[in-house]
């Protein structure tokens, strides 16, 4: 449901002149018109980012600060993200919170500052394996959702994005049905907790493998709307593929 939504989360990578490259590639792929597609280039090459790459392609920061600026040493706030052009922000991804060790009422606050300030946001949930083994993926998801529920003030501008911890960076992408299974619980949550008109409204997007080889298949499921991409993003022609996996 909803436009086509895809990510690309260039993470903690990149130089100047690959960044260059990349944008290059970005500027000359073709891109379908029916999706929305954004990259998330880290914190020191948004300004090269912005400045070079068309305005078909928005960007996001992979972080912001929890509250308005001041004194919060290796923070960036959300209104310097508005003042370069950024409009979207990823929060709650798996790294940060597992390697980070930032926690579910953190990470909804920051969602609510976010919105609050006009900005976008990707909320990233998502099991660890053994989590996954010990049955307990819905439970850890839904935990997660309802701290991002506890704080936001609306849904409007939320792109939920389900990337199961197991499946990130690890070639181990989740299957079509893995991943729509998820959706639908992640939809029937929202319906049954924040309203039905959100809950068929919103764009649940997938992460965690995904690659130019098997986007088509994944994006085939009802309730895959669009996808968050991490290493596969860093090739500008397989992103390009990824973005048309719908059409
Ligand atoms: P990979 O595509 O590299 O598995 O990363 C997914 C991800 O974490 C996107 O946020």
């Amino acid at each position: 449901t909803g436009k086509f939504f895809v990510g690309g989360n260039w993470k903690c990578n990149g130089t100047k002149d690959s960044i260059s490259k990349l944008v290059s590639d970005l500027n000359s792929a073709k891109l379908e018109a029916d999706v929305d597609v954004v990259v998330a280039p880290p914190f020191v090459y948004i300004d090269q980012v912005k400045n070079s790459i068309t305005d078909r392609i928005e960007i996001s920061a992979q972080n912001s600060w929890v509250g308005k600026g001041g004194a919060f040493t290796g923070e960036i706030s959300v209104e310097q993200l508005k003042d370069h052009g950024v409009k979207w922000v990823i929060l709650g991804h798996s790294e940060r919170r597992h390697i980070i060790g930032e926690k579910d009422e953190f990470i909804g606050k920051k969602a609510g500052y976010a919105l609050s300030e006009g900005l976008g946001v990707i909320a990233c949930i998502g099991e660890l394996l053994e989590e996954r083994e010990a049955g307990k993926t819905f439970d850890v998801c839904f935990q997660q959702l309802k701290a991002f529920a506890d704080a936001v003030p609306s849904w409007d501008n939320i792109v939920i994005a389900y990337e199961p911890v197991w499946a990130i960076g690890t070639g181990k992408v989740a299957t079509p049905q893995q991943a729509q299974e998820v959706h639908v619980a992640v939809r029937g949550w929202l319906k049954n907790n924040v309203s039905a008109e959100v809950a068929s409204k919103i764009r649940i997007i997938y992460g965690g493998s995904v690659n130019g080889g098997n986007c088509a298949e994944l994006a085939k499921q009802e309730d895959i709307d669009g996808f968050l991409v991490g290493g596969a993003s860093l090739k500008g022609p397989e992103f390009a593929t990824i973005v048309n996996s719908a059409t």
